[in-house]
């Protein structure tokens, strides 16, 4: 039996699963896919860098290929209005500096990282039931057929939700309907100097959308709209 559960190996289940096995608790870590997998929300912002040190993985990402990102621009729809935000004008220097990254690359790091440390990471281990009937321990199902006991179970399956969704506690911000529409494109232009790594924020009148550098050439553009308008769109 370990002392903690973590279901799902993003960023939140890497973090939480590393931290803890740094204070002395058993860490069992399960992960659906097999890392390194696609993933979006590739924009980091600078206070990251507290926790990334905590972790232990600064110097990785800086020498590794992460985009550096010193602050962001935002734009409206017809280009007339623009406004750059640089860190370094209100932030402390350890804050002037954060990354574009590949999700893929980037939790692939965090998980080898909770790995290193010595947490118990089991990839491609989906889980399919979770039961926190008893007073001091809950239990895991996984796809493959295995049972785990734990004093604790963290969920962060992300979008998956699998405590709030199989025990019924889920529920949506209803201020937060949105849709979002991604992809990565290549040759897409983009400012010199510092600022190419900013994330530019298109500001449309029932939408918002972003260009976010992850890469030499590689562009994430994704739309942002309310789920409404979406179908009220027609599209
Ligand atoms: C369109 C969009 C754009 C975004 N842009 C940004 C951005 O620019 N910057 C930013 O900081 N954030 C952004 N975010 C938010 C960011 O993506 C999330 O905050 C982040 O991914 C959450 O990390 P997490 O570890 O909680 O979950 P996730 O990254 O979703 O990881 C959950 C993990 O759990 C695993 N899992 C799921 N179910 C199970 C199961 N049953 N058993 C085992 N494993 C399971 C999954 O495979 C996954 O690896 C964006 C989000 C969206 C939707």
């Amino acid at each position: 039996m370990h002392d903690v559960i973590v279901i799902g190996g993003g960023p939140a289940g890497s973090t939480a699963a590393t931290l803890l096995t740094r204070k002395g608790f058993s860490v069992l870590l399960l992960e659906r896919e097999r890392f390194p997998r696609f993933q979006i929300g590739e924009s980091l912002l600078p206070y990251n860098n507290d926790l990334f040190d905590r972790l232990g993985v600064s110097e990785q990402l800086r020498q590794g290929e992460f985009q550096p990102k010193y602050g962001a621009t935002f734009v409206t729809g017809d280009g007339r209005v623009g406004y750059d935000f640089c860190f370094e004008r209100t932030l402390p220097p350890e804050y002037h500096r954060s990354f574009q990254v590949k999700r893929a690359q980037f939790d692939d790091l965090l998980l080898r990282n909770a790995k290193a440390t010595g947490v118990d990471v089991r990839e491609e281990t989906s889980v399919t039931a979770v039961s926190i009937d008893q007073q001091d321990r809950a239990a895991v199902q996984t796809a493959n057929g295995e049972r785990h006991e734990a004093r604790f179970v963290i969920d962060a399956s992300g979008h998956g939700a699998i405590v709030g969704s199989r025990i019924g506690d889920k529920s949506d911000v209803a201020t937060l309907k949105k849709i979002a529409i991604f992809a990565h494109y290549t040759g897409v232009r983009r400012a010199k100097g510092r600022e190419a790594g900013n994330t530019v924020i298109v500001v449309l009148r029932n939408a918002w959308f972003w260009l976010i550098p992850v890469g030499e050439d590689v562009m994430s553009v994704g739309l942002v709209v309310d789920r409404d308008h979406f179908v009220a769109s027609g599209l």
